[in-house]
């Protein structure tokens, strides 16, 4: 669409690392099978998105923004590393892991 209103470059940056695993504490994220970045490399995306480039924000690149503060952050949905046992079955869609309590 933007290039079709007269965009000569699209280049496409994302404020966040690629959401690679769904987010079982609120977001309403679905299966990693759903997140086109669990499966596809940042060049695939940006192909599939017909962008001339496409940059997300790395984890480092976050951790900085946010600072040296005394915390601690999920990042669960870029990196995988949940910071609970919690779920068991990554193939299970949100609402099944609820239903199963
Ligand atoms: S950072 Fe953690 S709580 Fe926030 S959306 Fe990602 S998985 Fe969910």
């Amino acid at each position: 669409m933007l290039r079709h209103y007269g965009a000569k470059e699209i280049h496409f940056r994302v404020s966040s690392p690629p959401t690679t695993f769904p987010c079982f504490y609120g977001i309403d994220t679905p299966s990693r099978k759903e997140l086109i970045a669990s499966s596809h490399t940042v060049d695939e995306i940006n192909k599939h998105m017909t962008s001339d480039t496409l940059q997300y924000l790395s984890i480092d690149g976050i951790k900085r923004a946010l600072g040296d503060g005394d915390y601690t952050y999920c990042d669960a949905c870029f990196t995988g590393d949940y910071p609970s046992r919690f779920p068991e079955n990554m193939e299970l869609e949100q609402m099944e892991l609820f239903a199963k309590r």
